[in-house]
């Protein structure tokens, strides 16, 4: 395999199309799709230097792919990270560096606003191990603070969270992780490289739901930890190994190829979230819209701060809560009714009886979701036929 071209001081958009490209022999011009699970050796001598870790080269996919490490390299080059590690799905990579990196006895300190998997695995898979998580509001800086204890390990955000698109400062965040001796995870699967880089703002640890904005077509699941080398060393290097939460070659071909697109892609899904979070907002039966771009989004001026776009999701509430949603959901004609986001079509769903339902009413309560909530995964259709859509189905509900 010959390298590609020097990456020079390559700009976000060349390194989503060129970075960490490898060509074989054929020197094909798009990224080859290598669907293998083993590599053969030369020599047994070559066998045995590889295995001593005294030879460059692959050993059994499960431990890694030349496909794979193409998308690690520009997913790396394009949040800042020194490493990167692809996981089959976004969970597995939020497990992967909890179980990874923790100890019986450690400490994690979470926002509560969060993806209903993550908290899954905090309070009821890392407890089964001695592991213990405190909830706090991700926008009160005392609270996280308030929080850390000698044991704390991992601080825990999702920014923008799912699905009241709550901002945290992560600057603020990482600066407490910092004092403590801890480290900060940020999953930036809302927002994407495109529009966020936590690690510039001092977050030790990235990871990604690839599945979402950066397939960004509904097709493929996926997952990335980006994070220094030292985190790697100590255990999650030997556990991703051993323990196999590995990335389907061609997975991670179709999300490396997906980064080619995924800076206009994104400019796309922002300027048509904002165009329908403003619709929205017009309208009589529609009390609140929450879009961090939008100058009444409570945490406005964070956003701006830290983000260059508002990102591809609206969340708002129904005058009439649960029957005018869903009323308003089955009205719809060009919009699907779907959990999944970041998709080019536009899809909508009911927080607390789809994504949220397993919640106690207390913790859904906590993490702002109410019964008249509805969360807009605005896709790549005209905004104007999203719109009509949306007007046609407020006049049933
Ligand atoms: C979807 C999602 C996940 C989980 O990713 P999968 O690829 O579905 O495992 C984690 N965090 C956020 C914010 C998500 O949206």
């Amino acid at each position: 395999m010959a390298t590609n071209k020097k990456p020079g001081n390559w700009r976000k958009r060349t390194i989503a199309v060129r970075g960490g490209q490898v060509r074989t022999g054929f020197q094909e011009t798009c990224e080859p799709l290598i669907f293998t699970a083993g590599y053969a050796y030369e020599a047994a001598e070559e066998a045995e230097a590889r295995f001593k870790g005294e030879s460059p080269g692959y050993q059994y996919s499960r431990l890694s792919n030349p496909t794979v490490s193409m998308f690690e390299e520009r997913m790396a080059q394009l949040e800042g990270a020194p490493a990167a590690r692809a996981t089959a799905t976004g969970m597995a990579a939020v497990s992967a560096v909890f179980l990874g990196s923790l100890q019986t006895g450690d400490h994690v300190v979470s926002a509560t606003a969060l993806f209903g998997s993550c908290r899954y695995v905090m309070e009821n898979v890392l407890p089964r191990f001695g592991i213990t998580t405190t909830f706090v509001d991700g926008s009160d800086l005392s609270a996280w603070a308030a929080a850390m204890t000698p044991k704390t390990r991992l601080l825990f955000v999702e920014t923008p969270s799912n699905p009241t698109l709550s901002i945290v400062d992560i600057a603020a965040v990482a600066k407490i992780a910092e004092k403590g001796g801890a480290r900060l995870v940020v999953d930036n699967a809302f927002a994407t490289p495109v529009l966020q880089r936590p690690m510039d703002m001092g977050a030790h640890v990235v990871v990604h739901s690839s599945t979402k904005f950066i397939d960004g077509q509904g097709r493929a699941l996926g997952g990335m930890i980006l994070c220094r080398q030292d985190l790697l060393d100590e255990n999650l290097n030997q556990y991703l190994r051993n323990t196999g939460p590995t990335i389907s070659p061609f997975n991670a071909w179709l999300h490396l190829k997906s980064l080619e697109t995924l800076e206009l892609r994104m400019k796309q899904h922002c300027e048509n979230a904002q165009i329908v979070a403003d619709f929205l907002a017009q309208q009589k039966k529609v009390p609140r819209v929450l879009y961090p771009f939008r100058p009444d989004h409570p945490q406005h001026n964070l956003a701006k701060a830290q983000m260059d776009g508002g990102g591809g999701v609206v969340t708002f509430e129904m005058e009439g809560g649960k029957s005018s949603c869903f009323k308003l959901a089955n009205a719809l004609g060009l919009i699907d009714i779907s959990n999944n986001l970041g998709d080019a079509k536009t899809l909508i769903t009911h927080p607390e009886t789809t994504t949220h339902q397993k919640m106690t009413p207390e913790a859904r309560a906590a993490a702002g979701v109410t019964t008249g909530m509805m969360r807009i995964s605005v896709g790549l259709e005209d905004a104007q036929d999203i719109c009509d859509d949306l007007a046609q189905a407020l006049k049933v509900a």
